[in-house]
């Protein structure tokens, strides 16, 4: 009899232990489910399908090369797997483990109808498994570093298996173009292509290509102009290369790699972050913030849209949101700058933003999304405080970023060093350019008013 394997977000072949222990048991059936209604509101966003369709067409073609093939079903996991499973004669399922609140009800759904054997290899560590003295799980990152660094490193990768057995009959698949994953009209994913080859190859690609550079990450990864950090994250989200492939590569290739691993840690932290508030997407870390006042109403929600549209006249913010959008992506510096701005000058509630993000980026996780976002506003279980508000111009100037802004603001680029950052101030800014949607002292100062009516 053959066994499923459930793929989610783990679409590789190296080092995949459910993938390894399904081909030791005979014939093995890949399958991929298209599963809209299981995760309710956190339905995927438009940019993570994009990045989808491409991720599985990469997939179906890598199996293929080993004697199997991808099906792909639409619907709830557990009904699909059953179903299938009745088709097939398959008698187990196995699959990686995932943390987000509805994987983790999927997952006990499939194991009430099937036998289901989950497997680690998505994080460094299996999130649940770091804790205190007192067997309890961390809150603040720090600590949990610390910890987590006395387990490194991960078991080492394992190689993809030479041939996947295959079954006598293959089930049926829809076809990938039927689920219109892509966008069509318009079409603002054109700009994706340009930057991204979604799939397992791809993945190994980009960590050639940083390895040469990984010396100089440590100096350079807050310089938005300076393109050096690794790009991964959309390849670690979508489960194309492990973390423990990472972390081997950038060892040898670094000799110190402390500050990139530390980096790939907060992956990690942030899993065991929603296994402990698995609505941190919806609820305050800190109750006692419920009682904030964010502005609503038909002047909050112009703002949001300028900022969602990179127009708010702070160059670095306006940058950033275009990176966004035209690429899926944004520098991590840009994101705390652009998170920081529409939560505490703009005081727009965090969600608002965090639901952007979801939405356009390649890379949107729900774990590390919602806890950086919560990390930005202030909210969260972690140390940070509301009143800790990011100067976003400063920021700009300290950390370099005009090469950065002429790349994602044309209408700024002809302007020198000293004026980009601040083109209202400087008294240079184009007629096309907006004047600043809010100064900065008092954007500053009404979030403190904000806060200070907290009880
Ligand atoms: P590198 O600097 O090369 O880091 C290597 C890897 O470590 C990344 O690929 C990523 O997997 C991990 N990593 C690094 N920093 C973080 C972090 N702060 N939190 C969690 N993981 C991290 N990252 C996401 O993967 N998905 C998200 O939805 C996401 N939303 C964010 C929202 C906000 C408001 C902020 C401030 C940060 C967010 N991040 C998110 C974290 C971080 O910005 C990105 O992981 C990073 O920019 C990805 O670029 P890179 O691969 O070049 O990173």
């Amino acid at each position: 009899d053959p066994t499923l394997l459930w793929l989610r977000r783990d679409l590789r072949l190296a080092d995949h232990a459910a993938l390894l222990a399904a081909v030791d048991e005979g014939p093995v059936i890949p399958i991929y489910i298209l599963d809209d209604d299981t995760p309710k509101h956190r339905k995927m966003g438009g940019a993570s399908r994009w990045w989808l369709h491409h991720s599985l067409a990469s997939l179906d073609k890598k199996l293929r090369d080993k004697g199997a093939r991808l099906i792909l079903r639409r619907g709830v996991a557990a009904e699909v797997l059953a179903e299938l499973a009745e088709q097939t004669g398959a008698k187990r399922v196995h699959c990686l483990s995932h943390y987000e609140p509805w994987w983790r009800n999927a997952e006990h759904a499939v194991a009430r109808k099937l036998d289901l054997v989950c497997h680690d290899g998505n994080y460094l560590s299996p999130p649940g498994t770091i804790t205190t003295g007192a067997g309890q799980p961390y809150k603040i990152y720090t600590p949990f570093w610390r910890a987590l660094n006395e387990h490194m490193p991960p078991p080492p990768p394992r190689p993809a298996p030479d041939a996947i057995p295959a079954p006598n009959h293959w089930p049926d698949s829809d076809r990938l173009a039927d689920w219109q994953l892509l966008p069509t009209k318009p079409d603002w994913a054109g700009g994706f292509a340009k930057e991204w080859t979604p799939g397992e190859g791809g993945a190994h690609e980009r960590l050639a290509d940083f390895l040469p550079h990984a010396v100089d990450y440590d100096t350079g990864r807050n310089l938005p102009s300076d393109e050096l950090t690794s790009r991964l994250s959309p390849h670690l989200h979508h489960g194309e290369i492990s973390p423990a492939t990472v972390w081997h590569h950038v060892l040898k290739a670094k000799g110190d790699a402390t500050i990139y691993l530390k980096e790939i840690a907060w992956r990690d932290y942030a899993q065991n972050v929603i296994l402990q508030y698995p609505d941190y997407g919806r609820e305050n870390g800190r109750p006692n913030l419920d009682t904030l006042a964010w502005r609503t109403g038909a002047e909050a929600k112009a703002d949001l849209e300028a900022w969602q549209q990179g127009r708010t006249g702070y160059p670095i913010v306006d940058a950033g949101m275009r990176q966004l959008w035209t690429s899926g992506w944004m520098h991590n510096r840009v994101r705390m700058i652009t998170a920081s701005f529409l939560i505490k000058h703009l005081l727009i509630d965090w969600r608002r933003g965090e639901e952007w993000f979801w939405d356009c980026l390649v890379d949107a996780d729900y774990g590390s999304n919602t806890v950086n976002w919560q990390w930005t506003a202030g909210t969260g279980i972690d140390a940070n405080m509301f009143s800790r508000i990011m100067a976003p111009l400063t920021q700009s100037a300290k950390f370099d970023a005009a090469d950065y802004i002429r790349e994602w603001v044309p209408e700024l680029a002809g302007l020198g060093d000293a004026a980009i950052h601040d083109p209202d101030e400087s008294g240079c800014r184009p007629r096309d350019y907006p004047a600043k949607i809010i100064g900065h002292r008092e954007g500053r100062e009404r979030a403190l008013a904000a806060m200070k009516r907290t009880r």
